[in-house]
């Protein structure tokens, strides 16, 4: 399998060389020249534990030996990083308390919030290392990130001590969540560096690129022997692993006797960048019977505009909302959704649009997808309501089980959802209480984890362990910088 670049002027590389480079050198993302068909009948694909599917599915995309492969997985996925047996369980938690409907039962939701940071960035940042190290040639690796909240924990925490190795978080200084920040500030290692820059995402994450496509700085990089390589959802070793638990979902449906094995599903995905589902039209196009790809977006609401209208404009007012993680502009990953429903020459004028005028249009239709937007009101309606039945939300699954229920109302398609469940409520415990209309005090002055611990009071969750931790964490990491500073504060502190 080669990987080709979104936009055509890179020949094709081996998935090794894509995973060490993160981003093609025309600037495009790197995609499969080809997306592979499954190497059995789906039946006997489903029946797989976590482990195996992972290495099934990875197989037919990466250049690597079986045992490297097995190995990646393994340290990944069964030693002890993840809390729950099932790595990522389905559940179905809504009970009917009100007559008011029978689709309860059809709402499921797949909780990726069991890794080491508590939200779904860990189901691929805890493969990505391995995947790194088993490509790298001698260079030492400087991977670069930028992040909306929750990627720059789950890096830190994958690449933490790793040798050869340093990882560098750039993130919007006011964008995150206190818990995020916290996370991320108390980092630690030796080979750790966070910073706070004064703008937001999409900035962050401009300026990342940038360094990436600076000639200059790539080669004295080389001339030390290191190389710059990103953990970003355009890293393609970041896309390939999601694909894996589109399968294992659908796989717990079917064992638990939910559908038969065959019938098709709908997925409702909180979507930023864009990459949790894209991997979920690299599963359809592998034969996974799904019949739509739900995008759900909150008040930044691009790409439901973009799904509407054909039109992708991001000269726009930028919201930061209670759900940060989804506070995307550009959201990087549709190159390659693009990039699969067209051409590289329309999407390099795409591209070149939205460079020069923040904008572009396209007449092509995506029939395997549906957007929908969610107000910050309906979001904290929906952690309400679902709480009521039970289920205690964080707010991006909200945004997402909204977006699922307004489908319904739109379309009258009745076919069962999967919400991805991408954050514990735990990490956004303040926002979560106000939707749920708690009344909580707090004496002393960490007032997070005070309210961590109201929460825990109102819900009958356990407080992960993850979190109990951070409360006597030590900040470590207390540089914050201007967007045009990027480059220098990297340069003085890295090389
Ligand atoms: C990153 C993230 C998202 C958005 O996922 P994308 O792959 O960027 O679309 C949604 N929810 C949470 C909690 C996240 O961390």
């Amino acid at each position: 399998m080669r990987y080709v670049s979104t936009r055509g002027n890179d020949k094709g590389v081996t998935a090794k060389e894509a995973i060490i480079r993160g981003l093609a050198q025309d600037g495009g993302l790197y995609v499969p020249e080809a997306i592979p068909n499954l190497d059995r009948p789906l039946e006997a694909l489903l029946k797989l534990p976590y482990t195996a599917l992972a290495q099934a599915i990875l197989r037919p995309f990466l250049d690597f030996s079986e045992t490297e492969l097995a190995t990646c997985v393994e340290k990944a996925y069964s030693s002890g990083r993840f809390t729950h047996p099932k790595i990522a369980p389905v559940v179905t938690p809504l009970k009917n308390t009100d007559n008011s409907g029978t689709m309860n039962e059809n709402i499921h939701f797949l909780e990726l919030f069991h890794g080491p940071t508590l939200a779904f960035k860990d189901m691929a940042l805890s493969i990505l290392p391995h995947l790194m190290k088993a490509s790298a040639s001698k260079q030492e690796l400087i991977i670069l990130t930028a992040t909306s909240g929750d990627t720059g924990k789950a890096a830190l925490e994958a690449f933490c001590d790793v040798e050869g190795v340093s990882i560098v978080v750039f993130y919007p200084e006011s964008g995150v969540s206190n818990m995020q920040k916290r996370q991320m500030v108390t980092q630690e290692g030796n080979n750790t560096y966070v910073f706070g820059v004064k703008g937001n995402f999409d900035d962050a994450q401009t300026g990342v690129k940038k360094i990436f496509s600076d000639p200059a700085l790539a080669k004295d990089m080389a001339q030390v022997g290191k190389m710059f390589s990103s953990a970003n959802s355009i890293n393609i070793g970041r896309l390939l692993p999601q694909i894996v638990y589109y399968f294992y979902a659908y796989g717990q449906l079917a064992q638990k006797g939910s559908l038969k094995v065959g019938d098709e599903i709908n997925f409702v995905v909180p979507t930023g960048n864009f990459g949790n589902i894209l991997a979920g039209y690299y599963a359809k196009e592998m034969g996974l019977p799904i019949r739509k790809l739900i995008c759900a977006s909150n008040d930044n609401k691009v790409l439901y505009d973009f799904f509407r209208t054909g039109e992708y404009d991001k000269n726009r007012a930028f919201h930061c909302t209670i759900s940060p993680s989804m506070d995307i502009l550009v959201s990087s990953n549709l190159e390659r959704l693009l990039f699969h429903a067209t051409d590289t020459k329309s999407v390099q004028e795409m591209m070149g649009d939205l460079a020069s005028q923040g904008r572009f249009e396209t007449q092509v239709n995506m029939p395997d997808f549906y957007g929908i937007h969610t107000s910050e009101e309906e979001t904290c309606q929906a952690i309400f309501e679902c709480a009521k039945k039970g289920y205690v939300m964080d707010p991006h699954t909200a945004v997402a089980y909204h977006a699922g229920q307004r489908y319904i109302e739109e379309t009258g398609d009745i076919t069962p959802q999967i919400v991805i469940s991408t954050a514990s409520p735990y990490k956004f415990s303040e926002d979560v209480l106000k939707a749920l209309n708690v009344d909580w005090e707090y004496a002393g002055n960490d007032k997070d984890m005070a309210a961590v611990q109201a929460l825990s009071e109102t819900s009958d969750l356990v407080v992960p362990e993850a979190v109990v931790q951070l409360a006597n964490q030590p900040v470590r990491h207390t540089i914050v910088c201007p967007v045009e500073d990027m480059t220098r504060v990297l340069v003085s502190k890295i090389i």
